[in-house]
């Protein structure tokens, strides 16, 4: 499930080394992909948007390919449905007094982030070199 939820609704987050979280007057800088996005769902309301995100995509998916559905979909989309049944009911959430953001943090907003406040001018830009979906260096150089 966590996998899953890694690359289907948060695909968008690149890998970098640490995060700068993009969000107005947060300060907050964390070392892991898989910390930020935990803080971006939890911290700034992003854990249902991009479930229903995800849940709309699935259910276009599903329309447009008809009889041809995939059990992989079909069961990514039952258990997202649970989820959200669950989120909407569980007396351990509050949904309606959980405030969602306008839009969903990007990869651009991510980089802008990291650019802007890990001290780059406007000449240097950030380069990540990945290996296996690790980071394996960052560096900075003139753009
Ligand atoms: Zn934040």
């Amino acid at each position: 499930m966590i996998s899953h939820v890694k690359e289907e609704q948060f695909g968008e987050i690149p890998e970098l080394d640490f995060y700068y979280c993009p969000y107005g007057d947060c300060q907050s800088k964390i070392v892991k992909r898989f910390n930020f996005m935990l803080h971006l769902a939890t911290g700034h309301g992003e854990l249902l948007p991009r479930l229903d995100r995800r849940l709309k995509e699935l259910k276009l998916l599903i329309d447009s390919r008809q009889n041809q559905i995939s059990q992989s979909i079909t069961d990514e989309l039952n258990r997202l449905v649970e989820v959200r049944s669950f989120l909407h009911t569980s007396p351990l959430f509050d949904v309606a007094s959980i405030e969602t953001p306008e839009s969903l943090c990007n990869e651009i907003d991510v980089y802008q982030a990291y650019e802007k406040r890990h001290g780059l001018t406007a000449g240097q830009k950030l380069q990540v070199f990945l290996c296996y979906k690790q980071v394996i260096a960052t560096s900075v150089f003139e753009g």
